[in-house]
């Protein structure tokens, strides 16, 4: 008799779980609480799908078993994760630093491979499917299934026509069922971007298995941060070496587009540490950034341009710093140190142009919280890597496996998630395939 595995969740890591374990031979099910599979894989690198990175993974990934980490991504590296691709057709390519995306640069290529997989091995998918329970015990999760309306375009029947006002989306009840399993996968993601289906459940049904998680925190995410005059810069993008300081000790720094907002500060260069602000801020440590908006000037070029400025003295100081950087970011900087945006440089001493440029590169501004969950691109934190096996079977309940973000695992900006869904959602289905 063919192997029952059912799969928590249609996500990345539960999809390439599902594949797995129906390629070795066993029935699958995938139970997913949205409407259709895959919500979040559509809205990965800005709708084009950064699926993985051919780079070196070393420094990619946070958690608190890095070396473990490597060892499983190791075992299913992003080469294996593009011949998987390619062998169901999805062909792809570098875009930059080892990024990479399917050549038609849209999400949608890579949702429809993977479905249409699913397909072609008779894998069944339950949509409207939230799985509220799991019972080890007798192997039977119990789920509530979502009976939506039929819109009257798609109802043949016409039950639906009297009311004329029922839409596609609307749940019309709600029914209990439950399903058996001999080996399940739970890939119910974290609580980053929500609107995706990705709601936190899986760690209430990880805790109630008797698992730990790791308090989930936003990560790859926008930082909020004090100073009424974020309002005065947003929309500001500009080229900058940002350090993040906990403690008053630098703990990263990235180079890259920064974005400021009304509320703090955004771009790819803080989102890379994110996931270190957020933490320091949960553990009520006192975090900072200090911006260096002149990363094109050395010290010594720093040194020449404030002695040479007397050569610029029939400019004014808002006229001089908007050589150096953004017009708003010059204004800002006259209005912190109280001098009049048309003060002439010949009025100023050397003193107080030197504290400008200064500023201009030791702009320090402090770390209030890391927006929502509903803007995070993951979650740092989860169920513990000691927890589980090398087949990521959980060490409390044999027969139960975790794939994915759900993990004690938050990679990098790159392709590196997503590589991390796909490795852990393959080593899953095949475990749960052969226990
Ligand atoms: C805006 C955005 C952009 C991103 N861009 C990239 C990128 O370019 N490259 C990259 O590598 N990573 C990217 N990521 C991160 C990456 O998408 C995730 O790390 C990855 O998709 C996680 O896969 P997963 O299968 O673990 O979880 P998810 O994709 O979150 O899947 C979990 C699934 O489980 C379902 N589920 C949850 N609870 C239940 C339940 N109780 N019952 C039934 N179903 C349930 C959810 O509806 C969901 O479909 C991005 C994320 C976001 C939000």
């Amino acid at each position: 008799m063919n192997k029952k595995v059912v799969i928590i969740g249609g996500g990345a890591s539960g999809i390439m779980a599902a594949i797995t374990a129906a390629r070795e031979g066993c029935k699958v099910t995938i139970l997913e609480h949205k409407d259709r599979v895959g919500k979040k894989i559509l809205m990965t690198g800005n709708g084009k799908c950064n699926l993985t990175n051919s780079s070196d993974i070393t420094g990619k990934y946070y958690g608190n078993d890095v070396k473990r980490i490597y060892k499983i991504v190791n075992s299913y590296p992003a080469s294996q994760t593009i011949d998987f691709f390619k062998g169901i057709g999805l062909y792809t390519k570098e875009k930059r630093d080892g990024g990479m995306y399917p050549v038609s640069e849209q999400a949608t290529s890579v949702l429809d491979a993977l479905r249409t997989e699913c397909r072609h091995l008779g894998i069944n998918i339950l949509t409207d499917c939230d799985v509220t329970r799991v019972i080890p015990e007798n192997g039977i999760i119990e789920y509530t299934e979502y009976i939506r309306a039929v819109s009257d375009t798609q109802n043949n029947t016409g039950k639906n026509k009297k009311s004329g006002k029922v839409k596609v989306a609307d749940i019309i009840c709600k029914e209990n069922g439950k399903i058996k399993y001999d080996s399940l996968v739970i890939a119910a993601g974290s609580k980053a971007a929500p609107v995706s289906g990705s709601d936190g459940s899986g760690y209430r049904l990880a805790k109630e298995l008797g698992h730990t998680v790791i308090e989930p925190l936003p990560a790859l995410v926008q930082l909020k941060c004090e100073g009424d005059y974020f309002k005065s810069i947003a929309g500001v993008r500009a080229q900058a070496e940002i350090s993040l300081l906990i403690d008053n000790e630098c703990m990263a720094k990235q180079e890259g587009e920064l974005q400021l907002t009304e509320y703090g500060i955004s771009g790819i260069p803080v989102f890379q540490f994110s996931r270190i602000a957020a933490r320091a801020i949960y553990e009520k440590r006192k975090c900072f950034a200090e911006i260096n908006f002149m990363t094109y000037m050395s010290e010594k070029q720093t040194k020449e341009f404030i002695n040479d400025c007397k050569q610029l003295e029939y400019k004014t100081i808002e006229e001089l710093l908007g050589g150096l950087v953004h017009k708003k970011i010059a204004v800002l900087v006259c209005k912190i140190m109280n001098l009049k945006t048309d003060t002439h440089v010949a009025e100023l001493s050397k003193k107080i142009i030197a504290e400008c440029i200064n500023m201009l590169q030791h702009f320090k501004v402090k770390v209030t919280e890391a927006n929502s969950f509903d803007n995070a691109q993951v979650c740092s934190g989860g169920i513990p890597l000691s927890e589980i096996d090398d087949t990521m079977q959980s060490k409390i309940h044999s027969g139960i496996y975790f794939a994915g973000e759900i993990l004690d695992c938050d990679g990098i900006c790159g392709g590196y998630n997503l590589q991390w869904a796909w490795s852990t959602g393959a080593i899953a289905g095949k475990g749960a395939s052969r226990q």
